[in-house]
């Protein structure tokens, strides 16, 4: 299996380059030449979860031997870095399967793929030949700049640099990365929001000078970001495992389908659902949930993208983005992998900020995908409501999910809901939705009332915070992030 550039540039490169490149010299994300499809995923039932890892990323990382892939699924999925014995726990809740994904050591689904990129991208250092340092370059509206410097530091070899919104990102996410260990780990606080962030990688990605710079000290770049198909495949994974889990359970029968609503902001996760539902997974409707920064929601509703509005900062950080990257994937499925025109409305959008798709592709987008919204409001009504009705507990961003869930037309099928982060990353939120009391200034002493009240016990990756010294402290202007880069490394 060969990935191309979503933008035509017609170098092929082995899923070994595309991981380790990032993203494609021409400004395209690479993609699979075809989507794998499995005609009958009932031999899977009774698999592990890392059995089930092996299974979808042998088709997708065809020139990883089985050893590489075995090692790196071991390594990734571990006790250690996981404490649900399923590596995701699945919670049937007011009708609804809320799919856990936070289990991990960073406490939110970005560790999903984030435990298992840094071992391909190590094993695609070998296959090729690397003899160059590896700098990982990523912007994070919060939740993946924690779970990548935990899964690169001291990894020989590779540096990280994470590029995060000041102001844009939680207390918790921030001290998170904040008191990150590690010789090789670097944290930037930008002046800007999570796309003046993203931009500014992308630009650095695609600046030849600044590579060729970069190239002489013997260092080139990657990304951790979800354009990296290191990243998009494994969360491929827990779509199917959650599937055969409750078929195997008789909760469903083979073939019936489900709908799975994911709250999205740069269409990684969701593009994962529909790549999984591509590969022969029964699912039906695609359910994008937004936030106030709903630019999603008008394109799925209009087929008009347009990022030209105010940016919001909202209580689910995560997913105050306005430009989301993976929907350039999904277009290009969508229009037949017509990369002309893929790159046609990209240049207008880089242009106008705007672009509006042709009604076939809007006819196709909303065949599978259906979308909904929710302002902070209620949010964080649907977090009381139902922790009053089940006594469960849940964090804005999955309650964003939920909430649009609750308020869509009934859909006949059942509902897996992608629960991406422990309500404990976003605590005097969530506090603040049981309680309605302004919050408390001491995170400890918000974690220790949230434990009080919901009987959840602190988790571990929040509780070691208040033993932990801050360790980063850059701060730089939007346009200078690759001057940061130079100052960092001394060049
Ligand atoms: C990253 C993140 C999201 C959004 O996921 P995308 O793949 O970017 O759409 C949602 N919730 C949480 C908690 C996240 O960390």
């Amino acid at each position: 299996m060969y990935y191309k550039s979503t933008r035509g540039n017609e170098q092929r490169v082995s899923s070994s380059e595309a991981v380790l490149y990032g993203m494609a010299n021409d400004g395209g994300l690479y993609m699979p030449e075809y989507i794998p499809y499995i005609e009958d995923i009932s031999y899977m039932k009774k698999m592990s979860y890392q059995e089930i890892a092996y299974e979808i990323l042998k088709l997708y990382f065809t020139d990883y031997t089985e050893i590489e892939l075995k090692e790196c699924i071991e390594g990734a999925y571990s006790k250690e870095n996981f404490n649900s014995d399923n590596i995701v726990e699945l919670n049937n809740k007011d009708g609804y399967y809320f799919l856990e994904l936070y289990h991990g050591k960073t406490i939110a689904f970005k560790d999903m793929a984030l435990s298992i990129l840094p071992r391909l991208l190590s094993v695609a250092v070998k296959k090729n030949n690397i003899n160059k340092k590896v700098l990982i370059l990523t912007a994070t509206s919060g939740d993946t700049g924690k779970a990548a410097l935990e899964g690169f530091k001291d990894i020989d070899g590779i540096d990280i640099a994470v590029f995060y919104p000041k102001g844009g990102v939680s207390r918790i996410q921030e001290l998170q990365m904040l008191t990150q260990e590690g010789n090789n780990t670097h944290v930037i606080a930008v002046e800007g929001n999570f796309d003046d962030a993203q931009n500014g990688v992308k630009e650095i990605f695609n600046d030849r000078e600044f590579n060729e710079k970069l190239l002489a000290e013997n260092i080139i770049l990657s990304s951790a970001n979800s354009i990296n198909i290191g990243r998009l495949v494994p969360q491929i994974i827990y779509y199917f495992y959650t599937y055969l889990n409750l078929a195997d359970k008789g909760k469903i029968k083979f073939g019936d389908t489900l709908n799975v609503c994911v709250p999205t902001g740069n269409f990684g996760n969701i593009f994962a659902a529909y790549l999984a539902k591509k590969m022969g997974l029964p699912i039906n409707k695609l359910i994008c949930a937004s936030n106030e920064n709903k630019v999603l929601y008008d394109f799925i509703n209009t087929g008009i993208y347009d990022k030209n509005r105010p940016f919001i900062l909202t209580k689910s950080p995560s997913m105050d983005i306005l430009i989301s990257s993976n929907l350039e994937r999904l277009l290009y499925i969508l229009s037949g992998c017509d990369c002309k025109y893929i790159k046609g409305i990209y240049e207008e959008f880089r242009q106008s900020g705007k672009f509006v798709i042709r009604d076939d592709i809007k006819d196709a987008l909303n065949k599978e995908f259906i979308s909904g919204y929710m302002d902070d409001e209620r949010t964080l009504y649907y977090i009381k409501y139902i922790f009053d009705k089940e006594k469960y507990l849940i964090d804005t961003h999955t309650a964003v999910s939920y909430g649009v869930c609750k308020e869509m037309r009934e859909t006949s099928d059942d509902i897996v809901i992608a629960s991406t982060a422990s309500p404990y990353k976003f605590v005097y939120d969530v506090l603040k939705a049981l309680k309605n009391e302004e919050h408390l200034d001491d995170f400890i002493k918000a974690c220790e009332e949230l434990s009080k009240i919901s009987e959840v016990d602190i988790p571990e990756a929040v509780n070691s915070l208040r033993y932990k010294d801050i360790k980063h402290n850059i701060i730089c202007k939007k346009d200078s992030m690759a001057n940061s880069i130079t100052d960092l490394l001394n060049l």
